[in-house]
């Protein structure tokens, strides 16, 4: 604090001490303080051996080589203790913890210039479907624009993975085994779309044709049924459904542990919160269901269609419920969330 050390014991209201020094930041000039008096000081300077306190200037009235209380003072005011934030031996982060903007400053704090961290992820994106028109293009009748490759890429940077490529590929067996080949120079290769029953639906065969082993093919959520995983050698390949709505649940729910886990992270979950629900809700389907909702001041609310285009609904929310096989809830009941804006 911009003001004075003084002896607290000699800092009452009133009390008129002589201005025996100045300590600034930056260099400990080793000062003393004697009863009776008082040390110019400045925020981020040491503080004057045999001072217990500092007096803002605000407090004092200043009069010559002298200063006058106008406060009463307390021992310890506006003093920074060695050891108060931090003790000496304690841990400050640990193995698997993310790094961010607040534990990268207290490394900084410390001292610490380097650090070593978990592999970095790269990630290739191939969005397929032959209706699928680049955003700035023009649409003919029957075409769409083709988002997943922005919300992919969104994600990605998101989760702290570097983007490689983003391509876009055709219903068509060649130039998908091509663009496939070359996805999997990277670590991981996002595909969306074509990994349904359909007889365009050719991402699986395609893999297939080009040794990968699958592990995974359709999962019981809704949206997102149709999710692969599976390998080519090193590359961990991801089949997204193209449903947008259902290519972000997939990616959250599988992808993104994947990569936080390849990174060598600890906590590969969703961060979760209570919320009290807005209406009842009930799943009759088969397959467990993540609501798309809104978390605000502790109420989740689902917004929009609960389809797996609809975009719209998806943009207004911040939080997804997942809703279990044959569960039922009711409104004002106290559910956990996952939050997505993390
Ligand atoms: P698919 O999984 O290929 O059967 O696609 C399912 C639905 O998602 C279809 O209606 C597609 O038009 C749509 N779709 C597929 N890929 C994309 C994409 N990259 N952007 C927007 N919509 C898509
Ligand atoms: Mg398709």
């Amino acid at each position: 604090m911009d003001g004075y050390a003084v002896m607290a014991t000699s800092g009452t209201k009133g009390a008129r001490l002589w201005v025996a020094g100045e300590q600034p930041a930056g260099r400990d000039k080793q000062l003393r303080i004697a009863p009776g008096e008082a040390i110019r000081i400045f925020t981020g300077a040491p503080v004057p051996a045999g001072a217990d306190a500092i007096v803002m200037q605000e407090d004092v009235t200043r009069d010559g080589d002298a200063i006058v209380i106008n406060t009463g003072v307390g021992a310890g005011e506006f003093i920074r203790r060695r050891g108060c934030d931090l003790a000496e031996g304690q841990r400050i982060l640990a193995k698997g913890e993310r790094l961010r903007s607040a534990t990268i400053a207290l490394l900084a704090s410390q001292g610490i210039a380097d650090v070593a961290v978990g592999a970095e992820v790269n990630a290739a994106i191939i969005s397929t479907g032959d209706e699928l028109v680049k955003p700035g293009g023009k649409l003919d009748p029957g075409q769409i624009y083709e988002s997943n490759s922005a919300l992919l890429n969104a994600l990605l940077q998101r989760c702290g993975a570097a983007v490689n490529s983003a391509e876009h590929c055709h219903d068509e067996r060649e130039s998908l085994l091509h663009t496939i080949e070359r996805g999997t120079k990277s670590d991981i290769l996002i595909i969306s779309g074509g990994v349904s029953v359909g007889e365009h639906d050719l991402v699986k065969d395609a893999l297939r044709e080009l040794g990968a082993q699958i592990e995974i093919w359709r999962v019981a959520i809704k949206p997102g049924k149709p999710f692969l995983f599976g390998n080519i050698d090193e590359c961990a390949v991801f089949g997204l459904p193209g449903n947008p709505v259902s290519a972000f649940v997939t990616f959250l729910q599988f992808v993104r542990p994947s990569i936080l886990k390849m990174m060598g992270a600890t906590n590969l979950d969703l961060p979760e919160l209570p919320a009290k629900l807005a209406v009842d809700l009930t799943n009759e389907g088969d397959r467990a269901h993540y609501i798309r909702g809104k978390l605000e001041q502790g109420t989740f609310t689902p917004v929009g269609r609960q389809e797996s285009h609809a975009l719209f609904g998806l943009s207004r929310s911040n939080a997804l419920l997942r809703l279990d096989l044959g569960q039922s809830l009711k409104a004002d009941e106290i559910v956990d969330v996952e939050i997505w804006n993390w």
